[in-house]
């Protein structure tokens, strides 16, 4: 293959939601599953600067990176599906890109000239796009285009490919993703929208090489005969992507249907041999094959949206798989448990997770599920608040500080067990402005964090403004909690346990869902659900 890193765009058109994600991550996995080295950027047409500042509401969770990027959820499954860390070059919105060119502007940089769209704006993106292959760590790139074909705010991006198209011709390739959708009354898929979306893309002058086209139904030949000839692509680039029981089920699909073998043709890059898949069909198997199944409670305020906890519900898939189990989450909102019926509420949970979080809502409830969860010997995973909260849960009720709170939720508190940092305490932006990305974290020998990790030094992702209070730590290890993990430089607590009686009682104020992947399960949610297994 020539040295020339190579470009692939992933487009959508129709609707939102068809998965370019997925699809996205699946070629470069099926590339890299041929011995390519490559990455998957994602270009957010929204004018936040990143996803940090946005309510999981309206985007679902924000993922976080080593080098403290807040990102879009789909960076997560680019990390989950290739094993390989992203950075913050792998996720750029238009916030970001306008930022930089105003940025510029006021430096003067542009020399006096009238700064617009095109082409000020629309080279910032080819930069950031080409940026990855500078680094020289890639063959291939492939960059997922955010929004649908249409929006007006993604007609720049849309612009820049129609540039870099002309610009690279070979190394340059562009998959379309479009519905074809399924008319039962006459039992036909209809192609006529994906018809309308390739001509708008050709309006824009940008002419898709290959179309990946979800469908309920099998697409037979006539169908994509049809497609291609209306929307001049080969026949054999007309793929088809059927519903799937599982998003890891795709790459496998996207194999069979050869979309690796059609997108580097495109690219003029020789094929021989096939995608080594045999881990990924490994845990395919132990995935599709559960010996039982094992039910956790997922304690949190965004319940009623799943995508809020991505990364949590996929580390759960990875430990179960690797497991044999299925883990059945029971999501929980934190806002409806109370002392009260807490009992009631996790009767029969193998185990209990509170998930991470910001704000007052439903706190009081995590703090219920906690206590119980202490008292009556339930397998415990607290992540980020939920770390939090088993904090303030043990001031409370162990320590007897009746009013122990973070001062997060209550500025007041005689008894802040957890609050800022002095460094923390004068900032007022709120973009990129928490303890973000990786941090190395020591382990102490003979706790259960040393046994699960199996090492004596880890790094893991943070994203929190609040810590636990060290003017309290002495308190709490006479009490008996056990502090196993420290920051080595800053001295902060990283990780809290209970003493050996109960079987799994671990808070973490780092995200260990960010690094779990199907190659590599987090350990600490490995060891959680083997716990919520034994708890009979
Ligand atoms: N709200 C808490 C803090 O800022 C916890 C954040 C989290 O759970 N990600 O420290």
């Amino acid at each position: 293959m020539s040295s020339n890193t190579k470009y692939i765009f992933v487009t959508g058109g129709v609707t939102s939601s068809l998965g370019k994600g997925i699809i996205s991550a699946s070629l470069a996995k099926l590339l890299q599953a041929r011995g390519y080295t490559v990455t998957i950027q994602k270009l957010d047409p929204y004018i936040n600067v990143d996803p940090g500042t946005l309510n999981p509401y309206e985007h679902g969770e924000c993922y976080v990176t080593d080098d403290g990027a807040e990102t879009d959820l789909d960076l997560g499954h680019y990390e989950r599906f290739l094993n390989v860390p992203t950075s913050q070059a792998n996720n750029v919105t238009t916030g970001r890109i306008y930022q930089s060119v105003i940025e510029k502007e006021r430096k003067g940089e542009f020399l006096g000239k009238t700064v617009q769209v095109i082409p000020h704006i629309t080279d910032e993106i080819k930069n950031r796009i080409k940026l990855l292959g500078k680094t020289g760590q890639y063959q291939f790139v492939i960059t997922e285009i955010g929004g649908t074909v249409g929006d007006i705010e993604s007609l720049p991006y849309i612009e820049a490919v129609r540039q870099l198209k002309w610009e690279m011709g070979n190394d340059c390739t562009v998959i379309h993703l479009t519905l074809l959708p399924y008319l039962s009354t006459s039992g036909e898929l209809k192609t006529k929208p994906t018809q309308h979306s390739v001509k708008l893309l050709l309006e824009y002058g940008v002419q898709p090489d290959v179309l990946v086209c979800r469908a309920e139904h099998a697409i037979n030949n006539d169908i994509r005969r049809k497609i291609a000839l209306f929307c001049n692509v080969d026949v054999n680039a007309v793929i088809e992507a059927l519903d799937a029981s599982t998003i890891y089920e795709v790459p496998v699909l996207m194999e069979e249907e050869e979309l690796d073998v059609v997108v580097l043709k495109k690219l003029g890059v020789s094929v021989d041999g096939a995608p080594q898949l045999k881990t990924w069909k490994e845990f395919l198997y132990k995935l599709h094959n559960p010996t039982q199944e094992v039910e956790i409670g997922l304690i949190g305020k965004y319940v009623e949206l799943k995508d809020s906890y991505k990364s949590i519900a996929e580390a759960f898939i990875h430990a179960g798989a690797i497991n044999n189990v299925k883990v059945k989450l029971n999501w929980i909102h934190s806002e409806s448990l109370t002392d009260e019926n807490v009992k009631e509420t996790l009767k029969g949970l193998k185990g209990i997770l509170v998930a991470p979080g910001f704000g007052n809502r439903g706190i009081e409830g995590k703090i219920s599920a906690i206590k119980y969860a202490r008292e009556n010997n339930i397998p415990f995973f607290g992540i980020c608040l939920g770390m939090q909260c088993a904090v303030i849960e043990f001031a409370r009720n162990v320590l007897g500080l009746k009013d122990a709170h973070s001062r997060e939720m209550n500025p007041a508190t005689s008894n802040p067990v957890i609050d800022l940092l002095e460094a923390q305490k004068n900032i007022s932006h709120m973009g990129g402005t928490m303890r973000l990305g990786a941090y190395p974290c020591r382990l102490e020998e003979n706790t259960l964090a040393y046994k699960v990790y199996g090492a004596k030094e880890i790094s893991e992702r943070h994203r929190h403004r609040y810590e636990f209070n060290n003017e309290y730590l002495t308190k709490f290890k006479e009490a008996g909690m056990i502090i196993s993990g420290i920051n080595p430089n800053a001295g902060l607590v990283e990780i809290v346990e209970l003493n050996s009686k109960h079987p799994f009682f671990m808070g973490v104020q780092f995200h260990p869902e960010y690094k779990s992947t199907v190659e590599k399960p987090h350990p600490l949610f490995v060891a959680f659900v083997k716990a919520a297994i034994d708890n009979k």
